[in-house]
């Protein structure tokens, strides 16, 4: 119950606290590109089985390896990518948090 609650508390509500402190002014558009972070979960669909409460996605999944990890952070150096980038971090963090709390 907990860990559902905190996977879709910080998928979620992590982009919107981000969006609304640091992109006042469009903070619906940079919500819903980081939003977009949450595709990377298609790699899912490549384990088996798909969906395992009990695993980490972190190192396990290959858009959850550490080189693409490496990756987004990349992206979140200039501005044209940035939202993509940060997006895409904050959903490693969050699934980083489900990790430690297993
Ligand atoms: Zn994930």
């Amino acid at each position: 119950m907990l860990q559902t609650f905190a996977h879709y508390g910080c998928h979620f509500l992590l982009p919107l606290v981000v969006a609304l402190l640091f992109f006042k002014s469009n903070w619906k558009i940079a919500y819903f590109i980081m939003l977009a972070g949450l595709l990377i979960d298609v790699d899912h669909l490549l384990a088996t089985p798909i969906f395992n409460p009990n695993r980490c996605s972190i190192g396990f999944h290959p858009l959850h390896s550490s080189f693409a990890i490496l990756f987004y952070f990349f992206l979140c150096i200039p501005k044209k990518s940035r939202l993509v980038g940060l997006g895409l971090v904050i959903h490693i963090v969050s699934d980083a948090v489900d990790c430690a709390l297993m």
